[in-house]
C-alpha cells in the first residue's frame, strides 16, 4: 500500500504540549531569520505553502485522521501571514475538519503587531485559541543586542491585544541570553513585563549555541561570554521568585541543567527551594560538561 505524503520542508518545531496535534505546514522556515543565536531553521528560506498544497495536505488528513480536534500550523511564524491569509487557512480548516476544536501556531512579537483586535478576535472566533511566542527576555539591551527587531514595550503592547482579543499565549524565555554578568537584569526586566500580561505558560529554554548560529563566531572570537551555569541558575530562581501572577512554569527542556516544572503561585516555594539546593551543591564544572554534551535541541 503506498501511503500519501504531506508536505514538510525543512526543520519542523512543535512545543512539547503539542505532541497530540495534527501538524500542517503553512510556511517554512522563518521570516526574519536574523537573530544572533538562532540556528532553528538554519538553511530553509522562508516560504509560504500555497493553498493549493495546504489543501492537498488536508485531504490527505481527512482521510487518515478524519476526528482531528487540534491542528498546529508549522513554520517558525506562520502568524506573519496576513489576517486574509489566515482567514483563508481557517475557512479550509472548517471545510475539511468537521471535528476541529482549535488551533495553533508560532509568532513572533512582531507579527501580531498588523493585526486590530478586531482580526484577532475574528482569528479567536474561527478557532485560533493559542500561539507561542519567543520572546526570549525583555531586557532591551540584549534584545537589541540579539538583533530580536522589537523592544519590552512592543512585548507589552503586542500580547495585550491578545488578552483582550481572548487569544491564549504561552512564552519562551531563554535563560542566559544576555551573556556572563546580565542574567538577574534580563530576569528582573522580564518578570517586570509578563506580570503585567497573562501567558499561559513561561517555556523556559538555556541559551546552547550552535555553530550554525551567528552568535557561535562571537563567542569563538571573544566578543560575547557567555553566562555561567550557576549564574543562569540564579538568573531562573530571579525570574520565577518575582513572578506574581498565575501560570505554568515548564523549564523541563534538555538545555536545563537542573529541570523545572510547577504551576505558580501553588509550587513556587517548592521550585526555588530546588534551585536553591541546586546552587548550593551543583558544580560549575560538572553542569558546563552537562551543556556540552548537547549537540541538538
Ligand atoms: S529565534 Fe525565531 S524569530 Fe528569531 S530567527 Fe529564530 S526562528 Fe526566527
Amino acid at each position: 500500500m503506498i501511503y500519501p505524503e504531506l508536505h514538510f520542508t525543512g526543520q519542523v518545531w512543535r512545543p512539547p504540549y503539542e505532541a497530540n496535534s495534527q501538524l500542517l505546514q503553512i510556511t517554512s522556515g522563518c521570516t526574519w531569520h536574523k537573530c544572533k543565536f538562532c540556528s532553528l531553521y538554519y538553511g530553509t528560506p522562508f516560504r509560504m505553502s500555497p493553498l493549493s498544497e495546504v489543501e492537498a495536505d488536508l485531504k490527505v488528513i481527512r482521510q487518515w485522521q478524519p476526528r482531528a480536534h487540534r491542528v498546529y500550523l508549522t513554520g517558525a511564524n506562520p502568524f506573519a501571514l496576513s489576517y486574509n491569509k489566515l482567514m483563508d487557512i481557517a475557512i479550509l480548516l472548517r471545510k475539511y475538519l468537521p471535528h476541529l476544536v482549535s488551533f495553533g501556531m508560532f509568532a513572533r512579537v512582531t507579527d501580531i503587531a498588523p493585526k486590530s483586535i478586531e482580526d484577532l478576535k475574528n482569528l479567536r472566533h474561527m478557532k485560533l485559541d493559542s500561539i507561542n511566542i519567543g520572546i526570549e527576555t525583555a531586557h532591551d539591551p540584549t534584545l537589541e543586542r540579539m538583533n530580536k527587531g522589537y523592544r519590552a514595550t512592543d512585548i507589552l503592547r503586542q500580547l495585550s491585544k491578545l488578552d483582550e482579543a481572548g487569544i491564549h499565549y504561552n512564552v519562551f524565555y531563554l535563560n542566559g541570553l544576555g551573556g556572563k554578568g546580565k542574567g538577574v537584569e534580563s530576569a528582573i526586566a522580564t518578570s517586570d513585563v509578563l506580570n503585567k500580561l497573562h501567558p499561559c505558560i513561561i517555556n523556559i529554554v538555556s541559551l546552547t549555541v550552535f555553530p550554525e548560529s551567528q552568535l557561535y563566531q562571537e563567542v569563538v572570537d571573544g566578543t560575547y561570554e557567555e553566562a555561567p551555569e550557576i549564574e543562569r541558575l540564579v538568573e531562573m530562581r530571579t525570574l520565577i521568585s518575582r513572578l506574581n501572577i498565575k501560570v505554568n512554569i515548564m523549564g523541563h527542556h534538555i538545555s536545563n541543567t537542573v529541570p523545572v516544572i510547577g504551576a505558580l503561585p501553588n509550587d513556587k516555594a517548592a521550585i526555588l527551594h530546588e534551585l536553591d539546593n541546586a546552587i548550593a551543591q551543583l558544580s560549575e564544572k560538572d553542569l558546563k560538561a552537562y551543556r556540552n554534551r548537547i549537540y541538538h535541541l
